[in-house]
C-alpha cells in the first residue's frame, strides 16, 4: 500500500525538480506544441535527438512509434527532472473511441514505467486537455482516480505532482483532491 497523496501545483511543468516529469507528447515522439515544445525547448536538443532514436527502434509499432495509451522513458538532459516519460493521451472524439481508457493508460503506464526505473518522484501535466480536446473535467476525475488506484502498485514513489498550467485544470483538481 502506497499513501503517498499527490500534490498540486500551479505553472510550469519544465521547472520542477523531480525525477520524471510527463510529457503529453504525440505518437511520432518527435515533438510539438503546448507542453511537448515546452518541454523540448527546456530539455535542449539531446531529447530530442533520443526521441529520433527511440521511434526509429519503434517505427513498426502499430499507430505508433507511440501509440495512444502507450508511454516511453528517455533522459531529462537541460531539465532539472532527471528524465522524461513520454505518453500519447487520446484525441478526444467524443464518440466512443475508447478515450477513457485510453487516457487512464497514460496515467498508469507512466507510473508502472517510473516504478520499473526505481525513480521516487513525477509530475503529470493534464494529458489531452489542450490541443487533444479531452474535456478538463471528465481528464481530472479520470486521472486522479487512475492515479490514486495504480498508486498501490508503485510501492517505491514517494512523490506525485500534477501540474495545473490553466486556472480552469487547477481549480478542477483542487476540488477532487480536497485541497
Ligand atoms: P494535448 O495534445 O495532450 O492536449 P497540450 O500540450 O496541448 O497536449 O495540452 C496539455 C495540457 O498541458 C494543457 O492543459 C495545457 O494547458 C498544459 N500545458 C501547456 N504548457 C504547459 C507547461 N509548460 N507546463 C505544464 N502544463 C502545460
Amino acid at each position: 500500500m502506497n499513501m503517498v497523496k499527490p500534490e498540486l501545483l500551479r505553472g510550469d511543468i519544465t521547472s520542477l525538480e523531480v525525477d520524471a516529469i510527463v510529457n503529453a507528447a504525440n505518437s511520432s515522439l518527435l515533438g510539438g506544441g503546448g507542453v511537448d515544445g515546452a518541454i523540448h525547448r527546456a530539455a535542449g536538443p539531446e531529447l530530442l535527438a533520443e526521441c529520433v532514436k527511440a521511434a526509429g527502434e519503434r517505427r513498426h509499432i502499430p499507430g505508433g512509434p507511440c501509440p495512444a495509451g502507450d508511454a516511453v522513458i528517455t533522459g531529462g538532459y537541460r531539465l532539472k527532472a532527471k528524465y522524461v516519460i513520454h505518453t500519447v493521451g487520446p484525441v478526444w472524439y467524443g464518440v466512443g473511441r475508447g478515450e477513457p481508457e485510453l487516457l487512464a493508460s497514460c496515467y498508469r503506464k507512466s507510473l508502472l514505467l517510473a516504478e520499473k526505473n526505481k525513480l521516487r518522484s513525477i509530475a503529470f501535466p493534464n494529458i489531452s486537455t489542450g490541443v487533444y480536446g479531452y474535456p478538463k473535467d471528465r481528464a481530472a476525475a479520470l486521472a486522479v482516480e487512475t492515479v490514486k488506484k495504480t498508486l498501490e502498485e508503485t510501492p517505491g514513489l514517494e512523490r506525485l505532482v500534477f501540474v495545473c498550467f490553466d486556472d480552469e485544470n487547477f481549480r478542477l483538481y483542487r476540488e477532487l483532491l480536497g485541497l
